[in-house]
């Protein structure tokens, strides 16, 4: 059975701060021995879409790269070029990426290490990884610069994924591993059975010039499946890539319908992805550190983020990216709903019912499978021990500085004299704040 280290995300105090209990974590979970001197680290990280705000904040990157550091180890941040998945792309080449997570507060001088867009600046540059063990996925291609590293950290923000159900360590390294080559293979691209290219078309549905929609229509499609003509819109479906550009759009309009074989499909293929993203890196050479923090039904890859459907869960970290993923699930499921939320609108607010399922998938796709998939191909184990770790004894490894406030500013205080103004502040002696107080 799998061990889960577990803290609450409760704080009232420097040691329980989330920073020093993710690097709590990191020491009880022994990760210190992925960290070599020299060797490379990659700290895979979704870095968040444009105008996301669930993220994951940059300070927790920053305090892993300095203990990276402190360890001998040289870090570097790692992701990797998306497809379009929506009409207007911001992180599917390498610069709109960049550009993108600069804005979002991950550029190299916050960070205190290299951002590594690991699959080039469109996304070819990978290593083909054999799946003999796969479920659905025989081969995954992964970014070169996640491959090569010694050592890898997977530092996830634990939420919904409209593909996946529910976004985990699993959909980190699954999907942020693969190149944008091994995206389109296991968003099902070309698949004979399961592929968006096997949709169902329904062109009557079209409106044509009367759609408020339509000129971006035209121009969706980067393969040329799709095509406008004077009466119709037509489905060229051997062009179709499966880059998902149109998928939000000719859905919602009634033209396309996706069955939800799509989906489950999709979610076993992401765990088959991050079995190769391991064996790439190196059985044992990977860590996992799980923030069910700001759960949000949807993933940090769209333009929002709605209310979260449950209270923060805690932190977690394992060596076993099943394990860590069923831990939270757990949780999640064991938890209420947020009251407001989707999952009010759905149905699940009670402790016991599957939240995920309900609120991250369109169509209702459970929960479970990226979990038992991970089971079935060997990657690691659905039944858990959860160990739960108490805060440091000592704050001292998570202080800014350890040179108390006098020695610091008594000096620079004298020497610059003022810093009361000459005869004191400006204020009234006494004023009435009893009539402050009423509602
Ligand atoms: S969005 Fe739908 S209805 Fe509008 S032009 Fe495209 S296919 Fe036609
Ligand atoms: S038709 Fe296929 S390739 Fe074209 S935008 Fe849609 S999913 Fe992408």
């Amino acid at each position: 059975m799998s061990k889960v280290y577990f803290m609450n995300d409760r704080s009232t105090s420097i040691q329980t701060s989330l920073v020093a209990k993710m690097l709590t974590l990191f020491d009880a979970a022994g990760f210190g021995d992925l960290i070599k001197p020299g060797e490379v680290t990659a700290i895979k990280l979704h870095m968040g879409e444009f105008n996301n705000t669930a993220y994951l904040r940059p300070v927790y990157v920053s305090a892993l790269v300095e203990k990276i550091k402190s360890l001998g180890g040289n870090p570097m941040v790692v992701d990797t070029t998306t497809l379009p998945y929506w009409p207007f792309t911001s992180r599917s080449t390498a610069l709109d990426y960049l550009n993108t997570v600069a804005r979002n507060g991950f550029t190299q001088s916050a960070l205190g290490c290299p951002i590594i867009i690991a699959d080039g600046y469109i996304g070819t540059d990978d290593v083909r990884i054999d799946l003999p063990e796969g479920f659905i996925l025989k081969e995954q291609y992964i970014g070169t610069g996640i491959a090569l590293a010694d050592s890898m950290i997977a530092l996830t923000h634990f939420k919904g994924h409209p593909m996946g159900t529910f976004g985990g360590a699993l959909k980190n390294i699954g999907v942020g591993c693969a190149s944008k080559r091994g995206k389109f293979n296991l968003h099902m691209g070309g698949h004979p059975r399961y592929g968006l290219n096997k949709r169902h078309w329904m062109p009557e549905r079209c409106m044509k010039q009367d759609c408020p929609q339509y000129e971006m229509c035209v121009h969706l499609c980067p393969a040329g499946a799709i095509e406008h003509t004077e009466q119709t819109v037509l489905f060229h479906r051997d062009k179709c890539l499966g880059c998902l550009a149109c998928v939000g759009v000719v859905t919602m309009c009634g033209v396309a319908f996706l069955t939800d074989d799509f989906f489950y499909a999709t979610a076993a293929a992401i765990t088959d992805s991050a079995l190769a993203a391991v064996k790439a890196v190196g059985k044992g050479k990977v860590g996992f550190l799980n923030m069910a923090l700001d759960i949000s039904p949807w993933c940090d890859c769209v333009n929002f983020s709605d209310r979260p459907i449950v209270p923060n869960l805690g932190l977690f970290a394992s060596w076993d990216p099943v394990a860590i993923d069923s831990a939270c699930l757990q949780k999640a499921k064991e938890s209420a709903g947020m009251p407001d939320s989707i999952a009010m609108a759905k149905g699940v607010m009670d402790p016991g019912m599957p939240k995920f399922t309900a609120c991250g998938s369109f169509l209702g796709v459970s929960e479970e499978i990226q979990p038992n998939v991970g089971q079935k191909i060997g990657l690691g184990e659905r039944a858990f021990e959860l160990v739960e770790v108490e805060p440091a004894a000592d704050p001292a490894p998570f202080l800014c500085t350890t040179v108390p406030a006098g020695a610091k500013l008594g000096y620079v205080f004298s020497k610059k004299g003022d810093v009361f103004p000459p005869g004191g502040f400006k204020r009234e002696e006494e004023v009435d704040l009893e009539d402050m107080r009423q509602s």
